[in-house]
């Protein structure tokens, strides 16, 4: 069952108006609900873990707009920070004093982390790390990992390689075969793979980057011992490691994935350059590329590879990711932990009643629930599930007032501010999404 216009008139106006003057109606494509069907909800207004919209209908948030709220939507620490921020000018142009404050509490979080660079997103921050990594190394070739999304840059829009090591075809139309020429793609989670790519080609290789836990083909954890492979492997081979922690940093832990792996996890070392946004950004556009002074040091102005930005480090955005990673407590985490439990446990004692395939996957507090029933490593098991049954269950719950990803490929996300009242709703929700996706269409 999808949604027919006439549950969601206001919206369904709006994207009307919208398709004529913005392509799809959406300024982002995953919000055009393709992958479930129905109309999109156009949120008028938003409080703690509360979506209200043009239709004035109320969800349950379990988007926190892909990550970033995690303390709730207009969190007042939040809102105090911007609007005194606002209050003193939008943008300089020049550098300002919350830019070396949001460097410091990032830096501060993550023990091997000596220097960040300030961008708008979290594309721009990928972006950013590739070209210093080739700058660093004089090398050219990227290993990334199917299933793995670093944003829209063109070199890393290429996931679709089949088996292993094959030349790696751009998943996009405008996107030149010669952008992706030097990106090879290999499935996550295997070593084996890596092994023999580096092997073949190790001294060409700038960088492997990749999600420190994948969250962008549902979340696919690193198995035991990958994270650990691939530094060691990248290190034995003069290439640098780039863990891409725009979705897991800040929103797995205090010091994202990095933090629950520990240096351990990375063989008794630490990627050579992590990336952040989302969470760190607080709703504003703001994220950042960082690594050891050494490594930073060849970015202009000191050294020879070239970065920059209008608005880069805007002192309104930073404000307000400096406001949110200060309520990025030790006592928050479990707390979005115990959220998603009751969430996700709830999920699949439903599921599960209704004999509904399922398999529930962690990363810290994110999480997803794939439609199969066997675990997921890598991209080719997480397209091995039933999207359709997905759709269902995703406009039950939107019917029924919660909010979830609008894909099966996504992971789910809690805050701060989710209350026992929010938690009840999901919960109330879940047995009749459960039935529908358990009917067929
Ligand atoms: C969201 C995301 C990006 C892209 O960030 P934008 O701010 O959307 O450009 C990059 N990498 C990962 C892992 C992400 O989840």
């Amino acid at each position: 069952m999808t949604s027919s216009p006439t549950s969601a008139p206001a919206s369904a106006a709006l994207l009307e108006r919208a398709s004529s003057v913005i392509p799809g109606g959406v300024n982002s494509p995953v919000r055009a609900f393709r992958a479930v069907g129905g109309t999109p909800r156009f949120i008028r207004e938003a409080q703690g873990p509360w979506l209200t919209d043009v239709d004035g209908r109320r969800y349950v948030d379990l988007l926190c707009s892909w990550g970033p709220m995690i303390l709730g939507h207009a969190h007042p620490d939040v809102l105090a920070a911007v609007r005194s921020a606002a209050d003193k000018g939008f943008s300089f142009g020049t550098p300002s004093e919350n830019e070396v404050l949001l460097a410091e509490e990032i830096v501060n979080r993550i023990a091997p982390l000596e220097q960040v660079r300030l961008v708008s997103s979290g594309t721009e921050a990928t972006m950013s790390a590739v070209r210093l990594a080739r700058g660093v190394t004089g090398r050219a070739v990227i290993v990334k990992f199917a299933g793995c999304y670093h944003g829209h840059v063109d070199a890393l829009l290429a996931a679709a390689g089949s088996g292993v090591a094959t030349l790696a075809l751009p998943d996009s139309a405008g996107v030149p075969a010669e952008m992706t020429a030097d990106t090879i793609v290999l499935p996550y989670n295997d070593i084996a793979a890596l092994e023999a790519v580096f092997a073949a080609r190790g001294h060409e290789i700038a960088a492997v980057i990749t999600e420190a836990a994948a969250g962008n083909m549902g979340v696919v954890p690193p198995a035991p011992g990958f994270t650990a492979a691939l530094r060691r492997i990248t290190r034995e081979h003069g290439a640098l490691l780039i863990s891409d922690e725009v979705m897991t940093g800040f929103r797995c832990g205090r010091a994202g994935w990095f933090g629950l792996e520990g240096e351990a996890g990375y063989a008794g070392g630490a990627p050579d350059l992590f990336t952040f946004g989302k969470v760190m950004g607080g709703g504003f556009p703001a994220a950042a590329f960082g690594g050891t002074a050494e490594v930073m040091s060849h970015l202009a102005p000191l050294g020879p590879v070239y970065q920059a930005g209008t608005l880069s480090g805007n002192p309104v955005a930073t404000a307000a990711g400096l406001a949110t990673l200060k309520g990025c407590t030790d006592e928050l985490y479990p707390r979005l932990e115990a959220t998603a439990h009751a969430i996700a446990d709830a999920a699949s004692a439903a599921l599960s009643g209704e004999g509904v395939a399922h398999t529930v996957q962690w990363a810290g507090s994110m999480f997803s629930i794939f439609f199969r029933d066997q675990p997921v490593t890598n991209y080719d098991d997480a397209r091995e599930q039933d999207t359709a049954a997905y759709g269902r269950f995703f406009h039950s719950m939107l019917d029924a007032g919660v909010h979830l990803p609008p894909s099966a490929f996504e992971a789910w996300f809690v805050s701060g501010s989710h209350d026992e009242e929010a938690i009840g709703v999901v919960l109330d929700a879940l047995p009749a999404a459960a039935r529908a996706a358990a009917q067929g269409s």
